[in-house]
């Protein structure tokens, strides 16, 4: 249900008690979207406070993906302010983990599997190539077979999760 601290417009803090900022979450022109749980808790953006080494990340891979590709990738959890746990996610608490959505075919902002038809391998692969670019990515678990270098893991299929060097 909708109720104050689902409520989008809800000034948050800057920063939070590591330093970590909030990753800018209607940015012109940067390459992604961002998507989260507007009608759970926590709120919409209280889930993206990311560790400086992935906030530079995200924001280098997003203007490199803008010139390359007119759709948009969608960034998920990072972590919650101060890191602290919950019960759905076991990681997501250093800022240094971040789940993605695959690219569509049809550049819609909505959540796709690997073995949908709709989804597009290619793009998908060369953004986590970028990622590889512009960060030191420590593991990508993702269940596509026909992407190298990934790690399966159950309830994967929708995203990519990364982790990076701390
Ligand atoms: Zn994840």
């Amino acid at each position: 249900m909708f109720n104050q601290d689902n409520d989008p417009r809800r000034p948050r803090p800057p920063s939070d008690s590591r330093g970590f900022f909030m990753l800018p979450q209607a940015p012109m022109d940067s390459g992604y979207y961002v998507y989260g749980n507007l009608y759970q808790r926590p709120a919409k953006g209280a889930y993206q406070y990311a560790h400086p080494l992935m906030m530079t990340a995200i924001l280098n891979v997003g203007l490199e993906w803008q010139a390359m590709d007119t759709r948009r990738f969608g960034v998920g959890d990072i972590s919650l302010p101060g890191g602290i746990k919950t019960p759905d996610h076991g990681g997501h608490k250093s800022g240094l983990n971040v789940d993605i959505r695959p690219l569509r075919k049809d550049g819609r902002e909505e959540p796709v599997k690997w073995s949908d038809p709709e989804y597009d391998q290619v793009a998908t692969y060369a953004l986590i190539n970028l990622f590889h670019i512009f960060a030191q990515v420590q593991r990508v678990i993702f269940n596509d077979p026909g992407i190298p270098f990934l790690v399966r893991a159950e309830r994967h299929d929708d995203h990519f999760h990364l982790d990076l060097r701390g």
